[in-house]
């Protein structure tokens, strides 16, 4: 376990089963466990407590795929987007395009028009599945529309759209062909901004999801666990939601109870009513389970295992909730949507005392670096540089950008954009961001998307966008402008203009204006010089 000869970190948790089969699918892996349990429930909507047990969940999958591929003409390799909340459908749709061959693309239900426009052009869509809310928000985009959770509603008047119970209504699941599908063929464009720049498609095969799954799911394998239940409201738009929560629970016959948006009252709440096990979230929610701790309404005896990813946590917080619910292993996650959502977790200890801070060793197959930011050389235990991974669950690059990929992709290894160190023991710490990206509770901000859209401003010159630390969310986006001479641009001008166009989260919080934006002599915006001034600021005052 930990540092090789070679400099190179191993995972010290056993190997997991290699799935070599190269012509098995993620469905095929799911449909394995519904033969193995065929009885027991799968999908759980939250609030309504209608669900699905694993059978039902195949022939779901098989109707849905049948009926995309027959009455809405999809193909292998055709791209499918996703703009929904989490419902039971949601994993039922995009595990059917993936059975057809085609590649689900998902989009925050919280995006502007302009925003999935962006991405619907970029990924080549032919498909959109949303809900009647996101209608309006969608329909100017002239896409065919399949509509969830739209029972209730007429049938629609205008052509492009179908409600999602016609579109399988009187389907056969045994219309349902699977294609030849192998291991290695994409099942979905997961967008993230990576190191730089705007936000790119991340390739992801059948086989990354399928080697997350394993991944995550190691340690339950270890410990011999069965029936475990989770909780998911952290969104399946994002890698965390999708592949860490729901695809790897399932394939494990996990149950996974599925909650549309975040309420602290309903998580309580849903934790008593489906005796959950499993809780799996991010720091904002963490930081509200030490504040509330088991005192409330709602008996929360049920829970064993609640583990923080997406964004750092601190100790002091960790070592709370671990206070609060003596029960549970109270565990860190490291991932990021290039490695299909996970990197390292820590070991579960059954509730004893541990040291908290790290991110955990590696997951089980993963292999680990880390390198001199400047000279790319391997560094030995506790030196910080920039963390590299490779293994089977590692993207294939950036859609339609080489460019990009071949920058973050060297020789194999992935290079994360995040700095850090391993200690002897092999657990690793994830101390700063290299990157641009700006993290809003786990929520991706670019700020190259927001430059972009303050350097369209005729008023504006120059900008540039960095992160400011913010107490709930972790970080929110502030900007440096610098108007035209003749401009009488005030803040919330400029706060205005940016708040039409994009999703509430990315909103800049703070607009300074500025004589210039600090470039290095080749032009590169300092970035690092002026997060390391803003911080310093914080710090004095
Ligand atoms: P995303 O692709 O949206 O999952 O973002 C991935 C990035 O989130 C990583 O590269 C890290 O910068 C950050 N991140 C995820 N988990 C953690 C963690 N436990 N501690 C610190 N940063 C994290």
């Amino acid at each position: 376990a930990g540092y090789g000869a070679d400099g190179i970190y191993r995972s010290p948790r056993p190997l997991a089963p290699i799935q070599t089969d190269p012509n098995l699918s993620m469905t095929d892996l799911l449909f394995r466990r519904a033969d193995a349990c065929p009885n027991a429930l799968a999908l759980v909507d939250a609030a309504t407590g209608r669900s699905l047990t694993f059978a039902a969940l195949r022939s779901a999958i098989r109707t849905t795929a049948a009926a995309l591929a027959t009455r809405a003409g999809v193909r292998p390799g055709d791209a499918v987007l996703l703009v929904a909340p989490n419902c039971v459908l949601y994993p039922v749709c995009v595990f059917a395009a993936t059975a057809l061959g085609a590649v689900a693309t998902t989009a925050n239900p919280l995006y502007t028009t302009r925003e999935i426009a962006k991405q619907a052009a970029d990924a080549r869509v032919k498909l959109l599945i949303t809900v009647p809310d996101l209608l309006p928000t969608v329909t100017s985009l002239n896409l065919p529309v399949i509509l969830l959770d739209s029972d209730d509603l007429p049938a629609s008047a205008t052509p492009n759209v179908t409600r999602y119970s016609d579109l399988v209504s009187g389907v056969d699941e045994a219309a349902y062909r699977r294609p030849p599908t192998k291991q290695s063929d994409t099942a979905a464009l997961f967008y993230s901004s990576g190191t730089t720049g705007e936000s790119k498609g991340v390739i992801l095969t059948h086989r990354n999801f399928i080697a997350t799954s394993t991944m995550t799911t190691s340690d339950q394998d270890q410990r011999g666990e069965g029936g475990n239940v989770c909780l998911c409201f952290v969104p399946m738009f994002h890698i965390f939601g999708l592949a860490v929560i729901t695809f790897a629970q399932l394939q494990r016959g996990n149950t996974v109870v599925v909650m549309s948006s975040f309420a602290m009252d309903t998580v309580m709440w849903a934790v008593e009513r489906y005796r959950v096990t499993h809780l799996l979230c991010v720091p904002p929610v963490m930081i509200a389970l030490a504040k509330q701790g088991m005192s409330g309404r709602h008996d929360l005896s049920s829970l064993r295992f609640i583990l923080s990813a997406a964004a750092p946590l601190g100790k002091d917080v960790m070592e709370v909730v671990a206070k609060n619910f003596p029960n549970a292993d109270i565990v860190q996650g490291y991932g990021m949507t290039e490695t299909c959502g996970i990197i390292s977790f820590e070991f579960p200890t059954n509730g004893k005392a541990r040291r908290f801070g790290s991110t955990g060793a590696l997951a089980t197959g993963v292999e680990g670096k880390v390198v001199d930011v400047e000279t790319l050389k391997h560094l030995p235990p506790n030196q910080l540089g920039e963390i590299c991974v490779r293994g089977p669950h590692i993207m294939q690059g950036y859609f339609n950008n080489v460019q990009a990929t071949d920058f973050t992709i060297k020789q194999g290894w992935l290079h994360t954009g995040d700095l850090g160190y391993f200690d002897e023991k092999g657990q690793l710490y994830v101390v700063d961001r290299l990157k641009e990206l700006i993290k809003y509770k786990g929520f991706q901000i670019a700020p190259a998307e927001l430059e972009g859209l303050l350097l369209s401003h005729p008023e504006i010159l120059d900008a540039v966008v960095i992160p400011f630390p913010d107490t709930e969310a972790g970080e929110v986006p502030i900007a440096y402008v610098v108007r035209s001479p003749s401009s009488s641009l005030i803040e919330v001008d400029v706060q205005k203009f940016i708040e039409s166009q994009v999703a509430y989260y990315k909103r800049l919080k703070r607009v300074t204006f500025v004589e210039g934006v600090p470039k290095s002599a080749s032009g590169k915006i300092l970035r690092r010089e002026l997060i390391a001034q803003v911080r310093s600021e914080q710090a004095i005052s």
